[in-house]
């Protein structure tokens, strides 16, 4: 079994993670297992967020570290909430406040300019100084409504509709989500990219 250690605090994050892994020889363990603080996302981007996080578990653990980042990209809104998403409308996380505040941003954007998507990523460091880390990626397409349509899941899920699927990702069943969604394809490959490692 090889030891590999999960950058994040979110449990729910490693159980998804050992769930969808299962089948591989490994044995994923989590920052917050392992007693490991919070790192500063001081980065402009979600790989090197997703890099930092990974380091310093590598440094902390000696073990490879596995991290991610993920969030929503609106077009109109320059890439906005971006790399914020999670604390758009402040500290700590609301999801009523983002979703209110995203609307308002969006409120005289016409129609046909509200294309958005999530994005996700997921980055394995072997160790703190590798120089070739595995990097898989996750985009889900879509547009922003005008109003919240949905009560599923979390975070900007209302707002943000699947146009393939006529849902929201807050209408849509999970099942669905978790097979169509930017962190079920970021988890995919990983999967079997993994699969080639170990
Ligand atoms: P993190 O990757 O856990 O830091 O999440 C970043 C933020 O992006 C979350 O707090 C949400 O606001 C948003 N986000 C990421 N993925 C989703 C999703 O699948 N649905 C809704 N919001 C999401």
């Amino acid at each position: 079994m090889k030891k590999l250690v999960l950058a994040s605090h979110n449990a729910g994050k490693l159980v998804e993670m050992q769930e969808i892994l299962a089948d591989l020889p490994l044995q994923i363990t989590s920052a917050a297992e392992l007693g490991l603080g919070d790192v500063e996302e001081t980065g402009l981007t979600f790989v090197e967020n997703a890099l930092l996080k990974a380091r310093a578990a590598c440094e902390a653990t000696a073990l490879p570290a596995l991290a991610d980042d993920s969030g929503l990209i609106v077009d109109a809104l320059g890439g906005a909430p971006g790399l914020y998403s999670a604390r758009y409308a402040g500290r700590p996380t609301n999801d009523a406040a983002n979703n209110a505040k995203l609307l308002d941003a969006m409120a005289d954007v016409p129609d046909g300019q509200r294309r958005a998507r999530f994005y996700a990523v997921i980055v394995l460091l072997r160790h703190a100084t590798d120089p070739q880390p595995l990097i898989c990626e996750g985009r889900w397409e879509g547009e922003i409504i005008r109003e919240l349509r949905g009560s599923n899941g979390f975070g900007y899920n209302p707002v943000f509709l699947d146009t393939a699927h006529g849902q929201t990702a807050a209408e849509m069943d999970t099942t669905l989500k978790n097979t169509i969604s930017h962190r079920a394809l970021a988890l995919q490959q990983l999967k079997q990219q993994l699969a080639t490692l170990y």
